[in-house]
C-alpha cells in the first residue's frame, strides 16, 4: 500500500516535472523528515545520510529552525533597508577570511554567486576568458553553464572558456614522473593563457574549486595551484576560489578549503551549506573589486541579504563553534580514513581512499595497475548502500568514485555504521559476482 503511494509520486512526479529531472537511486526515497544525520521515509525507515553536505550542521537544527522562525515572524524585507541582521552577518562572516577578502555580497544559489563573481572579474580586468578544470561544474546560470566542462561535449566550448586536465595525482598524467606533474599541469595552465592570447582573448580568471570536489575530491599535486594561479595573474587575471561545496570548515583544519593553499584568492563564492538549506549563498572579495564592479553595475537581488538570511547564516555560524564541529571534522576524518584504509586492503576494488575533513572518497577501479574505472560497480554499490540504509553517492569523470559527504555533527559511532556497512556491500557485491 505505502509502496504503492511512492510509485504512485514517482509517476506523477514524471508527469509535472518531465522524465529527465534528476533523481537519485533504483528506488527512489521517499523522504519525509530529517534530523542530524539521519532521514526518515515514508515507510518510516530510518537511513544514515553520508551524502548531505546542504544540512551542515544536521537536518532541521532547532538552533537554525527557531532562529529561521523568530526573524520571519518579525521582519522580512529586502537590501534596500536598514537591517541590523544583514550588516553584522557579513561582518562575522568576512571576519574569518583573510583581510584582504573584506566584502561581500549575498545571493540565493552558488549559480549566482559564480555569476556574480565572473562578472566582477570581467569587469575588473576588461578580460574575457576564463580557465576551469576539463571536468567542471560550477551552476547553471548561461555564463556559469559555459564553464561547465564537465557536462559540455568540447566542440560546444565557446571562445571565453580553455581547461586544463583535472590535476589528479593518482591518475596523473601519461608519460609524466609523479614529482613533475604541479609542474605539467601549471604548463596546461600556461597553455591555455597563450591560446586564448592568440586568438586575441585576454585572460579575466581562473575559477577553480579548492578540494576539487565535483572532479573527485583530487590529491592535488603539491605546489599546482600557486604556480597555475601565479600565472593567470602574471596575465592579468584574476584567482576566483568556488568554495560552494568546499567551504564552512568542511575540511576540518580551515575554514575555507583554499586557506589549506599557499595563495590567496581575490574573489570567493559561497553557497550550500550556508542556509543549512535555506537559500543563501553569496561572494566575498577585495573591496577594490566589489567597489569598482557596483559602481559600474547596479547589483540588486531580490530575495538575497534579507533578515531571515542573515539570521539564518549567522544560526549556521553559532552551531559551528558551539558544537566545534570543526574540530569533530578533524578527528572523525582520522577515524573514518583508518577504517576505509582498513577496506581498501581488504577489497581490491578500492584503488584509491582519500579524504577532505568530513568528505572522503572511494575511487574504484577494475585493476589496480590500469586503473580502469569500476562505473557499473560503483553504481550498484551505492544502490545496496541505499537498500541497507545509508546513503552516498558517486564523483569524478566516469561517476566510479564513491562520494562520501555528511553533515557535519557525523561521528565515530555513525562512521562504524557506515564502515560496517560498505564492508557488508562489497561482500554482496562480490557474491553477486562483480
Ligand atoms: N559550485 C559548485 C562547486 C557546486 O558543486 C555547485 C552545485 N553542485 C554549484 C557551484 C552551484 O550551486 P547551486 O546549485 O546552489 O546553484
Amino acid at each position: 500500500m505505502q509502496k504503492n503511494t511512492t510509485n504512485e509520486l514517482v509517476a506523477r512526479r514524471f508527469k509535472v516535472m518531465g522524465q529527465h529531472s534528476p533523481i537519485f537511486y533504483e528506488q527512489p526515497l521517499h523522504l519525509i523528515r530529517g534530523e542530524g544525520v539521519w532521514l526518515y521515509d515514508k515507510q518510516g525507515r530510518q537511513y544514515l545520510d553520508v551524502y548531505n553536505n546542504v544540512p551542515h550542521v544536521g537536518h532541521c537544527h532547532p538552533h537554525v529552525v527557531e532562529a529561521l522562525y523568530k526573524q520571519a515572524s518579525q521582519l522580512n524585507i529586502h537590501s534596500r533597508y536598514l537591517n541590523d541582521n544583514v550588516v553584522t552577518y557579513l561582518e562575522r562572516l568576512t571576519a574569518t577570511f583573510d583581510k584582504s577578502l573584506s566584502m561581500a555580497m549575498l545571493t540565493c544559489t552558488g549559480s549566482e554567486a559564480n555569476e556574480l563573481a565572473l562578472r566582477m572579474a570581467r569587469y575588473a580586468t576588461g578580460a574575457q576568458g576564463v580557465i576551469v578544470t576539463d571536468f567542471a561544474y560550477h551552476g547553471n546560470t548561461e555564463s556559469v553553464a559555459e564553464i561547465g566542462t564537465g557536462f559540455m561535449p568540447e566542440a560546444k566550448r565557446t571562445k571565453r572558456v580553455k581547461a586544463f586536465s583535472i590535476p589528479d595525482s593518482y591518475r596523473g598524467l601519461a608519460g609524466v614522473e609523479h614529482e613533475d606533474l604541479a609542474e605539467a599541469y601549471g604548463a596546461q595552465v600556461q597553455q591555455a593563457i597563450d591560446e586564448f592570447e592568440e586568438q586575441g582573448i585576454k585572460v579575466a580568471a581562473i575559477l577553480v574549486c579548492p578540494d576539487f570536489a565535483n572532479e573527485g575530491l583530487l590529491t592535488v599535486p603539491k605546489g599546482f595551484l600557486e604556480k597555475a594561479v601565479a600565472k593567470v595573474r602574471k596575465a592579468g587575471g584574476l584567482f576566483i576560489a568556488d568554495e560552494v561545496q568546499a567551504g564552512f570548515a568542511r575540511t576540518g583544519k580551515h575554514m575555507w578549503a583554499h586557506q589549506a593553499y599557499d595563495v590567496i584568492p581575490d574573489i570567493v563564492t559561497l553557497g550550500k551549506p550556508m542556509g543549512n538549506g535555506h537559500p543563501l549563498a553569496g561572494v566575498v572579495a577585495r573591496p577594490d573589486l566589489v567597489e569598482s564592479f557596483s559602481a559600474q553595475a547596479m547589483y540588486f537581488n531580490t530575495f538575497s541579504s534579507t533578515p531571515v538570511s542573515s539570521a539564518v547564516g549567522m544560526a549556521v555560524l553559532d552551531v559551528l563553534t558551539n558544537e566545534n564541529l570543526q574540530e569533530n571534522a578533524v578527528s572523525t576524518e582520522r577515524y573514518v580514513l583508518n577504517g576505509l584504509k582498513r577496506l581498501q586492503g581488504k577489497f581490491d576494488l578500492i584503488g584509491d581512499v582519500r579524504s577532505l575533513g568530513m568528505f572522503f572518497a572511494l575511487e574504484l577501479v577494475l585493476d589496480q595497475k590500469t586503473k580502469q574505472p569500476a562505473i557499473y560497480q560503483a553504481k550498484r554499490l551505492i544502490n545496496i548502500m541505499r537498500e541497507k540504509g545509508v546513503l552516498i553517492s558517486t564523483i569524478g569523470v566516469n561517476d566510479s568514485i564513491l562520494k562520501l559527504r555528511p553533515p557535519m555533527p557525523f561521528n565515530e559511532a555513525h562512521a562504524d555504521l557506515l564502515l560496517d556497512t560498505l564492508a557488508a556491500s562489497f561482500e554482496q557485491l562480490n557474491r553477486e559476482g562483480h
